[in-house]
């Protein structure tokens, strides 16, 4: 067994930036990091929007960067998955496997995937056309006709942001209406490079090497066609990474943890930081600062205990 003040799960940007600042005031801190250290990131391209590179830089590089930050202020790292926790005392306790973590604070940040459609195609075009995040891949539609699947706030979102960049976008809905909050419809409806395909599934993802079009399925007549486009963007949701924590933690409707305003939960020295208690900015930038205050907010409980 060993003893630390601050155990990270998950390494996104937020648990790097939480080991970042941890480690830097001295905090004994392990990262434990899961099987794929870097969370959402590593399956992004260009990241354009995280301030200080102005040329960008590939997502998986800035994990890379953050990691090794994080190594360099002294941040101990395991590639493995958490079993189990018991979060319930001063001391807290975490397992992986065999091995028993103690430390006084917990911070957790597992992050949140995005959920996919499950198309025979769609592993293989990731990236190549893919995506699920307007915000940071918007800019490369640029001229081109996008496919946006979905019916909620964020597939509106998604469709409003690429219309800045693309000359077409076409919504494409399960169902006869949108979940859409009314002003977010409205400004899908009003905008005139946006169409709207109802009752209709995207059943495959087409193109050799990017993608270059969608096959389609009507969901009353059960015909199918297909759709010409140069990009397709999923927003059907989001799944935080709770599991591990839903009996112990409340969580919201959707599963992700509560946390909000502060990134303090009901636990005393159990703080949620980054997607895994965001349903709604989904940022790294946003994550990092969460990151920050996670760890920020840890340091004042360790000093007050
Ligand atoms: P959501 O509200 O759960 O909507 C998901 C949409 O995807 C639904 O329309 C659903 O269809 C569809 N869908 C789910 N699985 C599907 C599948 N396998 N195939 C095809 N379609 C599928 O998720 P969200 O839009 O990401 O929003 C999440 C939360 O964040 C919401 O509370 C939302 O209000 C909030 N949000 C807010 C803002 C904002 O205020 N600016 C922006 C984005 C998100 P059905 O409708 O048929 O179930």
């Amino acid at each position: 067994m060993t003893k630390y003040d601050v155990i990270i799960i998950g390494a996104g940007p937020a648990g790097y930036t939480a080991a970042v600042y941890t480690s830097r005031a001295n905090l004994k801190t392990i990262m434990l990091a899961g099987d794929t250290p870097g969370g959402q990131l590593l399956l992004t391209s260009e990241v354009e929007n995280f301030p200080g590179f102005r040329k960008g830089i590939m997502g998986p590089d800035l994990m890379t960067e953050m990691k090794a930050q994080a190594l360099n202020f002294g941040t101990e790292f395991r590639s493995d998955f958490v079993t189990k926790i018991d979060l319930s005392g001063i001391t807290k306790k975490v397992w992986v496997g065999k091995d028993l973590y103690e430390s006084k604070v917990v911070i957790i940040s597992t992050g949140a995937s995005a959920n996919w459609l499950g198309l025979k195609n769609e592993q293989r075009l990731m990236g190549k056309g893919i995506s699920a995040c307007a915000v940071c891949d918007a800019f490369f539609f640029t001229g081109k006709h996008v496919v946006v699947v979905g019916g909620g706030d964020s597939a509106m979102e998604e469709a409003t942001t690429l219309a800045k960049f693309a000359d077409k976008v076409t919504i494409i809905h399960r169902r006869d209406s949108f979940r859409a909050s009314k002003i977010m419809q409205d400004r899908v409806r009003n905008n005139k490079k946006i169409d709207i395909i109802l009752n209709t599934e995207v059943i495959d993802v087409l193109g050799d090497n990017f993608v270059e079009g969608v096959t389609l399925k009507d969901t009353v007549s059960g015909s199918e066609s297909k759709l010409a486009c140069g990009g397709l963007f999923v927003a059907i949701g989001h799944t935080p990474a709770t599991k591990l924590f839903k009996d112990v933690l409340t969580l919201d409707g959707k599963g992700y943890i509560k946390s909000k305003p502060t990134t303090e939960t009901e636990i005393p020295g159990v703080f949620a930081a980054g997607d895994v208690s965001d349903s709604r900015y989904r940022q790294a930038i946003t994550a990092a600062g969460e990151g920050c205050k996670a760890a920020l907010e840890a340091e004042h409980y360790i000093e007050n205990i």
